[in-house]
């Protein structure tokens, strides 16, 4: 069998680590380096597909046809409030598949987020291969703790296309928890709060770990805040410097931006740990008169925090929320955890620190701590670590309807899995020939505002007067979280049952033809002069080629943003 590796595929990068000879944890590098890989995939006019880095340069230059933030899409549909927000802002079109999933449109041609994000867990798939130097088949991803059964299924079907068997969804403060070694410190039960502060999002979770057992008590966070946002704040200050100077409006030159962008970021990583930083963009745009701009400025910490102050009161309110979600006062947690990049911000671990009244660990990565823990459980599961026991959960309530929207609950969320769980009915009519009982999965008492999961229909009911017939109903969701159902009638013992699968929105069958079109694209790629084919990490792709290619079932509505 060949290792499992451990992939943190981010919102905005990724990440990979394995296993290191001494069973250690450890990320690996791509050729560039680089232990992070923007979760960025562009398609360029001729048609090549670039990954990583490289597609994130292009994301001014070609805006409208390189995507982040496919994170946001997997599993949702477009008509979500945070898809329409994120499809608003987005410079791509978010389009609507015809069973009214979130899809991208590129070029003309729609594209599943599930295709997207396999385009970055096949590069990342890559830097493990060449940096092992073996072949990588299996792999753990981790999610947001909140994702549904529909986001992991998709991020499942997203692994599949990419060629990887994803043997474990686990889910992103358990994979941080498990890298800082929070499972095996002391007795009992203890409370952490894992603090993800990354590029585009923000997540709090409360969770309590006790015998290897980790139970997510409340989850909160701001899915519109994140480091991009402290850039963009000097970033705006700085275009605003060159008109004032100028009269010159860079933000209508593509190139000065990307290249603003990217300084702006590189001058607050500095200034997380240096006094100063410099920001040096030689011939940044021409004057009026032609004349190159120079743009050039020093700049220090407080610089920075004076322009995003706003920025940081939003993080207290989702902590706080949290807190009385989970009935906690803060000093019950007793270590507070710190992931992602952004949260590496002095002023951030001072607004942590203020909130939980304890300083954060500091132990970890804050960029690779996901991986790492992905890798700790891929050791586990292979049986290379014989560390505590790790139980997966149920992340929503699952129950049915009853009477008209409301909804009655069987399985509790944060179940840990396997879970059975009975409900007993009685007909409520006369003669009453069959009971139709729908699943829903939500974290609601209205299922209008739930997932449906599926129905079970049990008919020839014997008959009898109301409340005569009585059913039974047993819910059973298995470690894969796949839910079968069955209802049976007391007396005779007639019964039907269904299986549900979790779906992320594509079928076995066009993952399947998605698959086969891109091993094709490939041959194809691999057929053209080699210059043609080279898109750095991932592999090149001529989608100029696709309309020979494919035949496409229903073309997702274009009918505007979502
Ligand atoms: P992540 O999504 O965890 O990879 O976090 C990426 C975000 O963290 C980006 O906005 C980065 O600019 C930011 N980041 C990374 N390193 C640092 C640092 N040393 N100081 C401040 N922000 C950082």
């Amino acid at each position: 069998m060949s290792r499992i590796i451990g992939i943190d595929l981010g919102t905005t990068n990724s990440c990979v680590a394995v296993l290191d000879d001494k069973g250690q944890p450890t990320t690996l590098a791509a050729a560039d380096g680089e232990r992070t890989i923007p979760s960025w995939v562009s398609w360029s006019v001729s048609g090549q597909v670039a990954v990583g880095a490289r597609a994130r340069r292009q994301g001014v230059t070609n805006a409208s046809a390189t995507v982040f933030g496919a994170k946001r899409l997997i599993g949702r549909k477009v008509n979500a409030d945070d898809v329409s927000w994120f499809a608003r802002l987005a410079p791509f079109r978010i389009v609507a598949a015809p069973n009214g999933d979130a899809w991208v449109r590129i070029h003309g041609q729609p594209i599943s987020p599930q295709e997207i994000a396999a385009h970055v867990l096949r590069a990342v798939r890559r830097v493990a291969e060449e940096s092992l130097g073996e072949a990588v088949t299996r792999a753990v991803v981790t999610v947001p703790a909140y994702f549904d059964d529909a986001q992991r299924q998709a991020t499942r079907d997203a692994g599949q296309i990419a060629g990887l068997d994803v043997v474990r969804i686990l889910n992103e403060p358990t994979a941080a928890a498990l890298a800082y070694g929070a499972h095996r410190v002391g007795e009992g039960r203890r409370i952490i709060a894992v603090f993800d502060l990354g590029g585009g999002t923000f997540d709090i979770s409360l969770m309590s770990v006790e015998n290897g057992i980790f139970e997510v008590l409340a989850t909160g966070g701001d899915s519109a805040l994140g480091g991009e946002d402290w850039d963009r704040r000097v970033q705006e200050r700085i275009v605003d410097e060159v008109f004032d100077q100028h009269r010159i409006d860079i933000t209508s030159i593509p190139m000065a931006m990307s290249r603003l962008r990217e300084a702006c970021e590189n001058a607050k990583k500095a200034l997380s740990t240096e006094d100063h930083a410099k920001i040096a963009l030689p011939f940044l745009a021409n004057d009026q008169h032609g004349a190159p701009i120079n743009y050039e400025k020093r700049i220090d910490r407080e610089y920075i925090e004076g322009l995003t102050k706003d920025l940081l009161d939003r993080l207290e309110p989702p902590c706080r929320r949290a807190l009385e979600d989970a009935k906690l006062a803060p000093n019950e947690v007793e270590e507070v955890l710190l992931v992602g990049g952004m949260s590496r911000w002095p002023a951030v671990q001072a607004v942590v620190e203020r909130i939980f009244g304890k300083k954060p660990s500091k132990g970890a990565n804050p960029d690779e701590v996901v991986a790492l823990g992905a890798a700790a459980y891929a050791g586990i599961l292979s049986g290379d670590s014989d560390d505590a026991a790790l139980l997966d959960v149920t992340p929503h309530d699952v129950g049915i309807r009853v009477g008209d929207s409301q909804f009655a609950l069987m399985v509790p969320r944060n179940s840990m899995l396997p879970v059975r769980a009975k409900r007993l009915f009685a007909t409520t009519t006369e003669n009453q020939r069959f009971v139709s009982i729908e699943l829903y999965q939500g974290d609601d008492q209205d299922v209008s505002r739930m997932r449906k999961l599926g129905q079970v229909v049990l008919d020839d009911l014997p008959a009898g007067p109301a409340g005569s017939v009585r059913v039974e109903l047993v819910i059973t969701i298995d470690v894969e979280s796949i839910l079968s159902v069955t209802a049976r009638e007391l007396r005779f013992g007639r019964e039907a049952s269904v299986t549900i699968r979790p779906s992320g929105g594509l079928s076995q069958r066009e993952i399947v033809e998605i698959i086969q079109r891109r091993r094709l694209e490939t041959q194809f790629a691999a057929s053209l002069p080699p210059s043609a084919d080279e898109d750095g990490v991932a592999g090149g792709v001529r989608v100029t080629t696709r309309e020979q290619l494919i035949t496409r079932p229903g073309d997702p509505d274009d009918s505007g943003k979502a």
